[in-house]
């Protein structure tokens, strides 16, 4: 039973060594291992080269620049032959010994097994942000990604093909699995801390993952917008009901001593809608722009070099 099991590199020299020791050790014969070099710019692949040759069965693919994590994924997928396809970060968070656990559970049945998490290495802001979006992004997609999950997880080939279907460029996979439905089952393990190198993943990429993420699977923030218009206005037209009121006294000559505020309320009145109204704009602005990104229809990456032995 052939097996792919794709791994991303982005600047991943000093980990190299270390990763490339624990697959040999886990590797089996039929296994085909799948590196995308993701515009790499250090020795990352130099310091590959070496190791592959005690792999029976790979492939070298390396992008002509940087297309981030999940093009990178995209580009594994596209080129695995295997039965079932494993996404494995390069970075050790996710142990490489758990692979035979998801193949197992795949032989038991399951057409997409998904590693989860027991704990979590990120803590403080990184750690709260992460348990943030996999919160907000469970609910709002009816679970399509099981709670704490990451990358970490096996595809069956009806999954892979499903996924290879889908025209969108920018997508989550980690979501778009599930999302395609089958049996599905999950393997509990350990999460470390990232070995070698900072964190490649920078906030900037992770949130544009995440809003990717959120806004390709749900149009609620748009919803949202809608809602808070409809209660801003209801407030807005009451209050303005009561000043009038007041004013209509006043004409009659009644309730002279109350005064009402000038400048403060509308001061006030013009920066907060001002503020939300720019955020609303925003939002639909950005779903205009996954819109635009998408009908572009640009190659999702572009391969410079395809080495491989053994497929
Ligand atoms: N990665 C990539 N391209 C990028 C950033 C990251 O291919 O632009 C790869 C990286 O080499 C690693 C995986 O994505 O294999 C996860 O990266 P990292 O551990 O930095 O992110 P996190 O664990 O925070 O998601
Ligand atoms: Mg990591």
């Amino acid at each position: 039973m052939q097996i792919s099991i794709v791994i991303p590199l982005y600047h991943e020299e000093v980990i190299i060594d270390l990763m490339a020791e624990r697959l040999i050790k886990v590797s089996q014969p039929d296994w085909e291992w799948i590196f995308v070099d993701d515009g790499s710019q250090d020795r990352t692949v130099e310091k590959l080269k070496p190791w592959l040759d005690r792999l029976e069965k790979w492939q070298l693919i390396r992008f002509s620049r940087n297309f981030g994590q999940q093009n990178a994924y995209r580009a594994g997928l596209d080129a695995a032959k295997g039965q079932a396809v494993v996404f494995l970060d390069a970075d050790l968070q996710d142990p490489p010994e758990k692979i035979i656990d998801l193949i197992q559970a795949w032989q038991g049945g399951a057409k997409l097994v998904v590693g989860t998490r027991l704990s979590r290495s990120e803590t403080g802001f990184r750690g709260f942000l992460f348990r943030s979006f996999h919160q907000i992004f469970y609910r709002l997609t009816d679970g399509v990604m099981p709670q704490n999950s990451g990358t970490f997880g096996l595809m069956d080939r009806v999954i892979v093909e499903e996924l290879k279907r889908m025209p969108e460029r920018s997508v989550l996979f980690q979501a778009l699995r599930g999302w395609v439905g089958y049996k599905r089952a999950t393997v509990d393990y350990h999460r470390s801390e990232r070995i070698g190198g900072e964190i490649k993943q920078s906030y900037a990429k992770l949130f544009t993952q995440a809003w990717d993420g959120i806004t390709s699977f749900s149009t609620l923030p748009i919803q949202w917008i809608s809602t808070l218009g409809l209660l801003i206005s209801l407030f807005g037209f009451l209050y303005a009901g009561f000043l009038l009121g007041i004013k209509a006294f006043q004409f009659f000559g009644k309730l002279q001593s109350l005064d009402v505020p000038g400048f403060t309320t509308v001061s006030v009145a013009v920066l907060c809608l001002g503020g939300i109204q720019l955020i609303a704009i925003g939002v639909i602005g950005q779903y205009l722009a996954r819109v635009y990104h998408e009908v572009k229809q640009r190659p999702s990456y572009i391969i410079e070099s395809h080495e491989s032995r053994g497929i």
